[in-house]
């Protein structure tokens, strides 16, 4: 269940664009439907809200140059954008 629109991330520092940590708070109704029998089945699950609270590079241990890119921007690849680090 992911929710439409997440966006791609990327780290100005290292030009990492696949490994992130990515901490989220989500809050969510949901329709508990027990049995008689005590057996719980989860239905309506409703997303209320949904935040990023923190991305973090892999590489570099921190999310200080980490940014948010458009989806679609890496396919056109950028002039200039650093592959490697010296
Ligand atoms: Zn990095």
């Amino acid at each position: 269940m992911v929710p439409v629109g997440i966006p791609r991330y990327r780290c100005d520092s290292c030009g990492n664009v696949t490994r992130f940590d990515v901490t989220t708070s989500q809050t969510t109704k949901a329709f508990h439907h027990y049995t008689v029998g005590g057996e719980l089945e989860i239905e309506e699950a409703t997303v209320l809200s949904h935040h990023v609270d923190e991305v973090v590079c892999r590489w570099c241990g921190h999310g200080r140059s980490v940014v948010e890119i458009e989806a679609g921007e890496l396919e056109h690849g950028e002039p200039g954008a650093p592959s490697r680090t010296p």
